[in-house]
C-alpha cells in the first residue's frame, strides 16, 4: 500500500500531535510541507533504482518518502533521538530505509557509505540542511573526500548565493572557493519561507553540488592552497598586499610583493577578485619560496 504524503500541511500536523513532538530551534527542525519543492530536490539529484541516497536531517520523513520512491537505498541520519520512533513508525514497511541516529558532524560518512550502500552504482546526499550548521556540514563533506556523484542541498538563500558566487561578486568568499574547488555549483530554485513548518525567517534555496573527479587547477599542497585563501579573506577590505603581510609577516612583505608580481597579481587587488586558478598559482609560488608552509 502506497504510503501516505508526510509533507502536507494536514499529514504534518497530524503526525506532531499524534506523537505529541514539538519542535527543537536548537536543532534548525523546520519541515517541509510542499510537494513541489521535494520533487524538483529529488530531479535534481539524478536518482535511480541502482543509486543510494543519504539523507541528514530526515525531520519526520518528508523528504525520506520520495528518496525511497526513487532510489535503490536510503539512509537518513538523524540527531534527535525523539525522531527515531517516528521515523521507524513511518517507514516499518520501507525496506529500502535505513535510519541512523547521530550527528552527522561525528559519525565517520566513510564507512557508513561503504556498508549501506555496497551494492548501489552512486551515491548523492540528498537533504533539506538544519542551517545552524551548513557550513560544517557541507565542508565535511567535501574535505572527507567521500566517494559521492552530487550533494543537493536546501540551504538558506544567501549561503547558497555565496557557494555558486563568482569571482569579483559581492558574496564571493572563502566558502565560495572551497566549494568550487571540490564541486560544479548550481542553482536549482529558491524557496519562500511560507513552506515550513514552522516557518523560518530567511528564505532558502536548493543547490546541487555536482562533484569534480579533480580538482579544476594545478594545485601542490591542498592545505596550503586553503592557507593561502583563508589569509586573502581575512580582512576584506584589505589589498592582497595587506593581507599576505599580515599572515606572513612584516619582515616578507617585499618577498610577497616580488611573488604577486611573478604571479602577475596586483598588489593592489582585493581577496574577492581572484580566481581559483590565480590562487593555485599564489600558493604554488609561495611555496617555492618556503612561504606559509
Ligand atoms: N528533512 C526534513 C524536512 O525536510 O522536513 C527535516 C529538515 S530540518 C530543516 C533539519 C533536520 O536535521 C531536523 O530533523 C534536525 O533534528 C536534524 N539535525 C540537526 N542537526 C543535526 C546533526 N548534527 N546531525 C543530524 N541531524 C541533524
Amino acid at each position: 500500500m502506497k504510503q501516505l504524503e508526510v509533507a502536507t500541511p494536514k499529514r504534518t500536523k497530524d503526525i506532531i500531535a499524534k506523537y505529541g513532538f514539538s519542535f527543537k530551534k536548537s536543532l534548525g527542525q523546520n519541515f517541509l510541507i510542499d510537494q513541489n519543492i521535494l520533487h524538483k530536490i529529488v530531479a535534481a539529484a539524478d536518482l535511480n533504482g541502482s543509486k543510494g541516497a543519504l539523507e541528514i536531517g530526515p525531520g519526520i520523513g518528508a523528504l525520506t518518502q520520495h528518496l525511497a520512491d526513487t532510489a535503490a537505498q536510503v539512509t537518513a541520519i538523524e540527531i534527535d533521538d525523539r525522531l527515531i520512533p517516528i521515523l521507524q513508525d513511518i517507514f516499518a514497511e520501507s525496506e529500502n530505509v535505513h535510519i541512523e541516529h547521530g550527528d552527522v558532524l561525528k559519525l565517520n560518512l566513510a564507512q557508513l557509505i561503504e556498508r549501506q550502500f555496497a551494492d548501489c552504482t552512486g551515491v548523492s546526499v540528498v537533504a533539506n540542511l538544519p542551517y545552524y550548521v551548513t557550513t560544517p556540514i557541507v565542508m565535511k563533506l567535501l574535505e572527507e573526500k567521500l566517494p559521492l556523484e552530487n550533494i543537493v542541498i536546501m540551504i538558506q538563500k544567501e549561503v547558497a548565493e555565496r557557494m555558486a558566487a563568482s569571482p569579483g561578486s559581492k558574496a564571493y568568499g572563502s566558502l565560495s572557493v572551497a566549494v568550487q574547488f571540490y564541486c560544479i555549483p548550481e542553482l536549482v530554485c529558491t524557496v519562500p519561507h511560507t513552506v515550513f513548518i514552522p516557518q523560518p525567517n530567511v528564505d532558502s534555496a536548493v543547490i546541487k553540488l555536482r562533484l569534480r573527479e579533480a580538482p579544476p587547477v594545478d594545485i601542490e599542497d591542498e592545505a596550503h592552497f586553503f592557507r593561502t585563501v583563508q589569509a586573502s579573506f581575512a580582512q576584506r577590505r584589505k589589498t592582497m598586499a595587506n593581507n599576505l603581510t599580515a599572515w606572513l609577516g612584516k619582515e616578507q612583505r617585499e618577498q610577497s610583493l616580488a611573488i604577486l608580481e611573478e604571479c602577475q597579481i596586483d598588489a593592489s587587488r582585493r581577496g574577492e577578485t581572484l580566481t581559483i586558478a590565480e590562487y593555485a598559482v599564489l600558493s604554488r609560488a609561495l611555496i617555492k619560496a618556503g612561504l606559509g608552509v
